[in-house]
């Protein structure tokens, strides 16, 4: 039978509103992927007292409890002590811990205050989980058939030990392996998925396939379980390519971090080079792109032309083109591209104008209208995109997405 999990939060900022449950985000995913079922998400307040009621309620409902949150030093850092007075364990110094903690602060040439010594201690016999970004370790003990997981509060942490200490103490736990590719798309949404897979969704029970909905984009996950990781490769590699032959022309990669990574990684194959021209956009574009490590190699450089001076002078768009059609149109992304791809000698360069609202350009434009082009050596392509009355976020990240999908459909 499937594990059944419970996320716990622990932090008033939570319920103030102040910060957003995103630990709980996160681990959800990752849980799935190991073929956890998670229940319940519960928030509690930093108050003992509620604390423990949520914990006893856990524990007769589900085997895996995750907190997350709490582990700090200042006085409002309860969780471990109400984790050990809850389930009847001695909160014990670690003094491996301990010692780890005074090469910390001695390596960041920093005093360590008493309190920070109280990070050492954690619940009797537990498996440790060492924190790499930050100082709080977490754990994992398992009372009464209930395995208890503490993870720190902020994401970058929770994160990142959920991957290095609680993933592979979850997996142990688990008869077999579960194992999990993820297609990532872009210009299909979550129903159309749906839709489009409908009888594999139904008929497929190992693997499974299953989308997933993302602010911009949207997510296939193929998942398997067998006895050893190659069997479920096996059983994983026709299933994905079963689903590709129905849905592969929105797959801008499998197991990939984002649409930009995978233009980076194919621009670095050719040799190729990118530049960016950007109006509405205001150096999205190229904030994303740089934003993979080693897009030095590949991306010469980006001009945020947000004036019609701005888009004549340096990318040399004709005066009469921003005359006649108006900044936000197709003649004038084409020659924005163009221009950009002239100035800065790279073999591919994209452009981005639009109206990214809440108000109207003034010309009549409505607000998500955006042009977003792609020159190269045989000359400029133009897509027209209508995102329609969305928060200016949406539509600017959706220009930069339209754009960086024309490029790697081009590079494909
Ligand atoms: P620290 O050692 O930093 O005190 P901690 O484990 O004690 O870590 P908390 O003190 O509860 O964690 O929270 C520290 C910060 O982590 C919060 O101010 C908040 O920014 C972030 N954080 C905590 N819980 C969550 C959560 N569930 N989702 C997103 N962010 C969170």
């Amino acid at each position: 039978m499937a594990h059944r999990a419970e996320l716990i939060a622990v932090g008033t900022e939570l319920l103030l509103g102040s910060i957003v449950n995103t630990d709980a985000q996160i681990l959800s995913e990752r849980l799935a992927e190991l073929g956890v079922d998670v229940l319940y998400h519960t928030v509690v307040g930093d108050n003992p007292r509620r604390l423990r009621e949520a914990l006893t309620l856990a524990r007769s409902r589900v085997d895996i409890i995750i907190t997350t949150g709490g582990l700090g030093p200042t006085y409002d850092d309860l969780t471990k002590q109400t984790i050990c007075d809850t389930f009847g364990r001695k909160n014990v110094l670690y003094p491996e811990l301990a010692d780890w903690l005074r090469d910390l602060f001695a390596a960041r040439n920093r005093p360590m205050a008493e309190t920070n010594l109280q990070q050492a201690y954690l619940p009797e016999n537990c498996t440790v989980f060492h924190n790499h970004n930050g100082t709080a370790p977490g754990c994992a003990f398992c009372e009464g058939g209930v395995h208890v997981l503490m993870l720190p509060g902020p994401p970058r942490e929770c994160e990142l030990m959920f991957r290095t200490g609680a993933e592979p103490y979850l997996r142990a736990l688990s008869e077999g392996v579960i194992a999990s590719h993820t297609l990532r798309i872009y210009g299909k949404g979550e129903s159309d998925m749906e839709s489009l897979l409908r009888d594999k969704i139904e008929k497929m029970t190992n693997p499974t396939v299953a989308p997933y909905a993302r602010s911009d984009e949207c997510m296939l996950r193929v998942t398997a379980k067998a006895a050893t990781a190659e069997e479920a490769e096996a059983l994983l590699r026709p299933a994905v390519d079963e689903v590709m032959a129905v849905v592969g022309e929105w797959v801008y990669g499998v197991d990939v971090d984002s649409l930009e990574s995978v233009c980076v990684a194919a621009l670095k194959a050719r040799g190729a080079t990118l530049a960016a021209a950007e109006s509405c956009t205001g150096g999205l574009l190229a904030k994303r792109v740089t934003d993979v490590p080693g897009a030095s190699a590949v991306f010469l450089g980006g001009v945020v032309s947000y004036t019609n001076g701005i888009k004549s002078k340096v990318l040399n768009v004709p005066q009469s083109l921003l005359d006649e059609y108006g900044a936000v149109s197709a003649p004038v992304a084409r020659a924005m591209a163009e221009g950009a791809r002239a100035l800065t000698g790279a073999d591919y360069a994209l452009s981005v104008t639009g109206v990214a609202g809440p108000d109207g350009d003034g010309r009549g434009n409505p607000v998500g209208l955006v042009y977003v082009a792609l020159a190269d050596a045989a000359g400029a392509t133009v897509k027209e995109c209508r995102f329609g009355r969305r928060t200016r976020d949406h539509i600017r990240a959706q220009s930069v997405n339209t754009a960086l999908d024309m490029l790697r459909r081009r590079l494909g």
